[in-house]
């Protein structure tokens, strides 16, 4: 109600083009006592209290309506938005999106859901009805943070997901750690051998680009290409700069 809250964007890029062909929804809350307060805080009481409903259709209208301007000029340039589980059990959750796309004239393809591994363990036959439907819509779904949670191989199989974005925790230690290498490796092959994307997120130094780049994973984001960024930044930053290049 006092518009405190803002969508920033982090670069998404292509591994084999090394274009920057999308950007994540990232969160950010400006209290005027309190300042700058990060979603990792913010967040958890948000779910815990019910507020990540509304906040979370907030943040869907809002990154759609950003994708449907950054669209308007013939690009494709995808959108990536977290969902929340709460918010995700709505029962309208999918009206909401797809009133949401429809309202902005936007081709569902923009678009990309983040859902988290919490999300697709629960109740399996209801969850995927949900994505089905959403999926149907041309909606693409991505599972985040993929790796730290329950890992379920047989949801991978059945649900209509596109993509899994590795964890940064193991980027984090790449190329030293041996064992976040053997991680990331099997990670990579097995999406391969799945047919899904992989994207790697938290890619802070060239040594991790490099390493992921040879181990064929497709796409990453991180501070080594950007943080998030107000959409006028991102403007100037990564859309010319693609319209120029690309
Ligand atoms: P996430 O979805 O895994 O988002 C990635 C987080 O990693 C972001 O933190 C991003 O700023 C940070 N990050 C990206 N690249 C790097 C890097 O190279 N190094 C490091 N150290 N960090 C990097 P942020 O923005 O603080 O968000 C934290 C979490 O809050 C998100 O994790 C997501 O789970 C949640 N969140 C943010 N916005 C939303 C939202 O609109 N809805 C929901 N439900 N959750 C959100
Ligand atoms: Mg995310
Ligand atoms: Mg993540």
């Amino acid at each position: 109600d006092a518009q405190e809250f803002r969508l920033h964007y982090q670069p998404l890029v292509d591994l084999q083009s090394n274009r920057v062909f999308g950007a994540e929804a990232l969160l950010r809350w400006h209290d005027k006592d309190l300042g700058e307060i990060s979603p990792a805080q913010f967040i958890p009481i948000a779910e815990e209290t019910g507020l990540i409903i509304a906040l979370g259709t907030w943040v869907m209208h809002t990154a759609i309506a950003q994708a449907a301007i950054w669209n308007q000029q013939g690009q494709h340039f995808r959108i990536s938005i977290n969902v929340s589980a709460l918010q995700f059990q709505q029962a309208n959750f999918v009206d909401i999106l797809s009133s949401a796309l429809k309202q902005a004239q936007l081709n569902p393809d923009c678009i990309e859901l983040e859902l988290t591994e919490s999300i697709l363990i629960r109740d399996a036959e209801e969850t995927l009805k949900k994505l089905t439907a959403i999926a149907s819509l041309g909606v693409r779904m991505s599972i985040d943070d993929f790796g730290t949670g329950y890992s379920s191989l047989s949801y991978l199989k059945r649900f209509p997901i596109s993509k899994l974005k590795i964890d940064r925790s193991f980027v984090m230690n790449l190329p030293d750690d041996e064992s976040d290498i053997a991680i990331v490796t099997a990670i990579i092959n097995m999406a391969h051998a799945l047919k899904l994307t992989v994207i790697a997120e938290g890619v802070e130094t060239e040594q991790q680009k490099d390493l992921l780049t040879s181990l064929h994973c497709n796409e990453i984001q991180g501070f080594l290409i950007a943080r998030a960024l107000a959409p006028h930044e991102f403007e100037s930053k990564h859309l010319q700069q693609n319209a120029k290049f690309g």
